[in-house]
């Protein structure tokens, strides 16, 4: 008999509701992670077994392990963060999903291409030399987790501010006035299907703490948490719209299959109700961490806690049983 597939992670980000969700569905579990994190990881006995490096260039020296064990890697936020694009792409060991895509979520150019073919409504971009006549956010490029960022309410504010990106690749939006969700979603290859497992919304230093005192500070974006949301169920449809509409849009514009797995839409929506999408995710986003028991739209399709950790780990079963694996591994 073939040895059964290990599923192994980074151990950061959401590597805990991975290998839960791993485990749940019965396979062996494998953790990569730091050796000052070992203790904290070796507590939890879903972990079957983990693997201490003392930095994230060790990483390639452990594959051959990796493969010996038949794992296969679920990448999540630490990923390209830590290893490098380069590092991800030339990963031996087979990993869920689409690598081609981490090209299209890393430049704001694409994505901007990706959002326009998919019709949804996005925040507007103020091209070079555009007179600024109202609040905007100015994000450099491959700034994460809300780092990176400025607010300016006028020109005068804008050059002064610009200053500090002088020389670097940024991005111009108009500063919308609403509130963020973010919903997170899974696309199945094998049965073509979408679904919307949970909403989160972020929670912000300092942004979400200027309401508590008045004081003239400047924003920021970092994020340091994350808050379990239930939105409207009138806008649930349209949520559920623009998440069809990007990954029909991905599967004419990224090879071979577009986008599937898990996504997060970073929407904000206005008082007019409207979503606006500011990014597009395009793996399991660490929001879904406030749901390792499910959520209430995960539990009205599966009547059982289905984390998306645990939905990525039910569809590499059901790959291995249909035996289309390469459908879904890179
Ligand atoms: P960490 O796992 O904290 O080392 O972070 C790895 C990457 O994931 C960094 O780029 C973080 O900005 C991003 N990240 C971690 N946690 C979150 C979160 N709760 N929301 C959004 N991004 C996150
Ligand atoms: P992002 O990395 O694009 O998800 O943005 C990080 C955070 O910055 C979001 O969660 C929002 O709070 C804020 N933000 C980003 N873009 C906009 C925008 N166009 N208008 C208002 N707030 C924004």
């Amino acid at each position: 008999m073939a040895q059964a597939h290990t599923i192994a992670t980074l151990g950061s980000h959401s590597a805990l509701q991975i290998l839960k969700g791993a485990k749940d569905e019965g396979f062996p579990t494998l953790l990569i992670t730091l050796k000052n994190r070992l203790d904290f990881y070796l507590q939890f006995p879903f972990i079957d077994e983990c693997l201490g490096i003392d930095d994230y260039a060790q990483f390639s020296s452990l594959e051959t392990q990796l493969l010996q064990k038949n794992s296969i890697l679920i990448p999540h936020g630490s990923f390209v963060a830590y290893l490098g694009m380069e590092g991800n792409k030339h990963l031996k060991v087979p990993y869920f999903g689409n690598k081609e895509v981490l090209d299209w979520e890393a430049s704001r150019d694409l994505q901007l291409q990706w959002m326009q073919a998919s019709s949804v409504n996005i925040p507007r971009i103020f091209i070079a030399g555009e007179p600024i006549d109202r609040p905007v956010i100015v994000k450099l490029f491959g700034a994460a987790g809300g780092e990176g960022y400025f607010v300016a309410h006028d020109q005068q504010e804008f050059d002064l501010k610009l200053t500090k990106f002088s020389g670097q690749k940024y991005i111009v939006q108009e500063y919308l006035v609403g509130v963020t969700m973010y919903p997170h979603f899974f696309y199945s290859p094998l049965t073509k299907s979408l679904e919307l497992l949970s909403v989160d919304r972020r929670y912000e230093t300092n942004a979400d703490a200027l309401g508590r005192i008045s004081a003239n500070i400047d924003p920021s974006f970092v994020v340091v948490g994350n808050i379990p949301l239930v939105i409207r169920e009138s806008l649930l449809p349209e949520a559920f719209s623009m998440a069809k509409r990007i990954i029909a849009a991905s599967q004419k514009l990224i090879d071979p299959q577009g986008l599937y797995g898990p996504f997060c839409l970073e929407t904000i929506v206005t008082p007019d109700q409207k979503f606006h999408i500011m990014e597009i995710s395009c793996r399991i986003v660490a929001g879904t961490n406030a749901f390792i028991n499910g959520s209430p739209y995960s539990y009205l399709l599966y009547d059982q806690p289905m984390s998306t950790g645990r939905r990525i780990a039910r569809e590499i079963k059901l790959a291995i049983k249909q035996n289309k694996l390469d459908l879904i591994l890179n």
